[in-house]
């Protein structure tokens, strides 16, 4: 069985829920952070897992997500 993790490894918030299990029992688990929405599966290597080698050119804090763009662009309205 798997030790839920309490860090986010991206964004290092408190707290990852757990999202789903395998369909066969004590598999993997799906973790999902309610902050920066990753999800990950415990069977993941540990630069996916742990937050110490999670790598840091993805790593960001909740208060960069205000600076983030909106994915995809909205298009200006054209004028008709
Ligand atoms: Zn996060």
């Amino acid at each position: 069985m798997d030790i839920q993790p309490d860090t986010c490894p991206r964004c290092e918030s408190a707290g990852p829920e757990i999202l789903s299990h395998s369909p066969v029992e004590g598999v993997w688990t799906v973790y999902h952070c309610n902050v920066c929405f990753v999800t990950w599966r415990s069977t993941e290597p540990d630069f996916i897992t742990d937050v110490q080698k999670y790598p840091a050119n993805f790593k960001f804090t909740p208060a960069d997500m205000a600076h983030f763009d909106i994915m995809p662009a909205v298009p200006v309205l054209k004028s008709r």
